[in-house]
């Protein structure tokens, strides 16, 4: 967004001239939803949002310690902005030397802001996931001139209560209904860099989601939260009761939720897929491994028999639904029997799409704590054997999209191989590419029905059949 704004604000003792921030997110959806809150916070202090780091006047990086390739990603653009401090770019406006501030968020920032602050010369503050609508002070406070702070603070008030704030045109919206994650698996960091569970309240969930609708056009939400199920248990409400109360809301056409824990699906929310017609048909259910005695030792609290048992019932519940999953390759001293499981598993289960990783010892967690024999290239085995298993699997269920028509949301359009195709999800969040009806059509945010004529394992093409519009 180009900033034609020529005049400053005033905040307390300070002007705030037309600046421009440029801000980079790694990781999971909820971070992409606090870069929105930051960016919403910043443009009461005149900043706009720039794709060039170079013009910027303040840089972000709003960081995840989940796996150690999204740390090394961002020590190394960390490093590279060295030189905006040691060799700065004359501003076009004051033809000046340009002040840029830098600044670092996030996962990494909650639980290294003080040791990132000592270490990066040229980092000016960090800050922790808790503390995000504070940026505008912590912004304030770095332009009166307080050097190198770090905020890592926890909210320890007793409820959660946010408004969801966009930047965005698009009619699709994250809203966060839970903080935090109780859950421990052995594995993760999360629980350390996001806290202890905090639901919203459910009638400040629907009043927001309402407001959303009415107001600023949105027509798709995803509800976020590391784990979703377990809303509402601090209140003695539930995710399946918001559901059914977001499902009355007029103008509001697709609901989605994001991310499960196979231990807290409850029957309700089984009945909420066969009853309310705006959920999605689609379900990501993390499962990470398809072995008991590995699931043991990550503390995920279900076995293999409980969570194809759940898929079934949702897959009962609504024949529609597809599932998709994230698996974790190569778990500390996970045997070939064990990974022999998981591959077994996906036969079974007949997931749409996986993420997979490699296991990622993160300090502080249990797993990292485990003597482990296994090695990188074991890891890496493993990890390619499972993605192709599954390219094999989704292909194949790929193939039975053929003919059927499919409602989508369109978001964008992009060349491939020299021809102009737009893309949108459908409800089941698959990706469909299609061809516009004349070079000038244009589908950004409609709704339109595609007939699928050729799908592989990662792609589906399809044809318009009807166009819908914007349905506002
Ligand atoms: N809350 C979700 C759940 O319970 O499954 C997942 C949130 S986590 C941020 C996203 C995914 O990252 C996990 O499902 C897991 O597969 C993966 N992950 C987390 N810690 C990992 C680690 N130490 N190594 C590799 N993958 C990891
Ligand atoms: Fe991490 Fe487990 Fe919490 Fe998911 S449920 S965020 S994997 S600790």
């Amino acid at each position: 967004m180009e900033n034609t704004n020529t005049t400053s604000v005033k905040v307390g003792e300070l002007e705030f001239p037309p600046r421009k921030v440029w801000m980079k997110t790694y990781g999971c959806q909820m971070n992409y939803h606090d870069s929105e809150r930051i960016m919403s916070h910043l443009s009461g202090l005149n900043f706009t949002k720039t794709e060039e780091q170079s013009e910027a006047d303040l840089v972000i990086f709003n960081t995840c310690a989940v796996r150690d390739l999204a740390n090394q990603k961002f020590y190394s653009h960390l490093g590279e902005t060295k030189k905006l401090k040691t060799n700065p770019e004359v501003d076009p406006e004051t033809g000046l030397k340009k002040n840029v501030i830098v600044a670092a968020g996030g996962c990494i920032a909650q639980t290294e802001g003080k040791d990132l602050i000592s270490k990066y010369k040229q980092l000016d503050f960090a800050f922790g996931t808790d503390v995000v609508d504070n940026i505008g002070e912590m912004v304030y406070r770095a332009y009166a001139g307080e050097k190198k702070f770090a905020v890592t603070s926890w909210d320890r008030s007793d409820n959660y209560s946010i408004e969801t704030k966009i930047t965005h045109g698009s009619p699709m919206a994250f809203v966060n209904i839970i903080k935090g994650c109780d859950k421990f698996c052995s594995y993760c960091i999360v629980p350390f860099t996001r806290g202890r569970e905090k639901s919203r309240r459910l009638d400040e969930v629907v009043k927001d989601v309402r407001r959303l609708v009415e107001f600023s056009g949105v027509q798709e939400v995803m509800l976020l939260g590391q784990n979703v199920n377990s809303y509402g248990k601090d209140n003695g409400e539930s995710l399946a009761q918001l559901i059914m109360e977001l499902e009355k809301i007029n103008g509001l056409e697709r609901l989605r939720y994001t991310t499960s824990h196979p231990y807290d699906v409850t029957d309700d929310l089984v009945d909420a897929h066969r009853n309310a017609k705006k959920l999605a048909n689609h379900l990501h259910l993390p499962v990470q491994s398809g072995s008991n005695t590995v699931l043991q030792r990550m503390l995920r609290e279900y076995t293999i028999e409980h969570y194809l048992d759940l898929i079934k019932k949702m897959r009962t519940a609504n024949p529609e639904m597809i599932i998709s999953t994230d698996i974790i390759a190569g778990f500390p001293n996970e045997t070939e029997e064990e990974h022999e499981a998981t591959m077994k598993l996906l036969d079974d289960a007949q997931f749409d799409f996986i993420y997979a990783y490699s296991f990622s010892a993160r300090k502080g967690t249990k797993a990292a704590r485990m003597n482990d024999v296994l090695n990188d290239d074991i890891r890496g085995r493993r990890l390619r054997e499972i993605q192709e298993k599954q390219l094999k699997i989704q292909a194949n269920i790929r193939q039975g999209m053929i003919g059927k028509t499919y409602r989508v949301l369109v978001e964008e359009k992009g060349l491939s191989k020299g021809v102009t195709k737009w893309t949108g999800r459908t409800s089941c969040y698959r990706l469909v590419h299609f061809e516009p009806e004349t070079p000038e059509s244009d589908y950004q945010w409609h709704w339109v029905d595609v007939e699928i004529i050729s799908a592989t394992a990662l792609s589906t093409q399809g044809k318009i059949i009807r166009d819908l519009g914007k349905l506002t």
